[in-house]
């Protein structure tokens, strides 16, 4: 896993926008900036990281009022996004569950 020092990754997604990742939930890039905000901004929610230009994460705000986003790593290790019904049938059970790495 590529993950930085500061435990996020990034994750290219099909339209080619990299989300970043850490702890589990999953932000993406504001444009004018190196502020990434949480995927679900626009269902309302505050969380945000800052990064500075060398990609530490100086500020990280806000709590996410939902759960962590399904996202899982096939052994070929592409990341996506499944639904849960796809876990819940067992459909991924061969894959690695991304929520294990929270807290790295
Ligand atoms: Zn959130």
């Amino acid at each position: 896993m590529l993950f930085g020092d500061c435990g996020y990754q990034f994750i290219p997604t099909p339209k080619g926008n990299n989300l970043l990742m850490f702890k589990g939930y999953t932000y993406s890039r504001d444009h004018k900036s190196l502020t990434f905000y949480c995927s679900k901004r626009m269902a309302g929610c505050k969380a945000r990281i800052k990064l500075a230009t060398n990609g530490n994460i100086v500020q990280a705000d806000g709590d996410h009022y939902h759960e962590r986003p399904h996202y899982v790593k096939t052994p070929s290790g592409i990341i996506s996004k499944v639904p849960i019904h796809y876990i819940r049938s067992g459909y991924v059970d061969h894959v690695e569950r991304f929520h294990i790495f929270q807290g790295q």
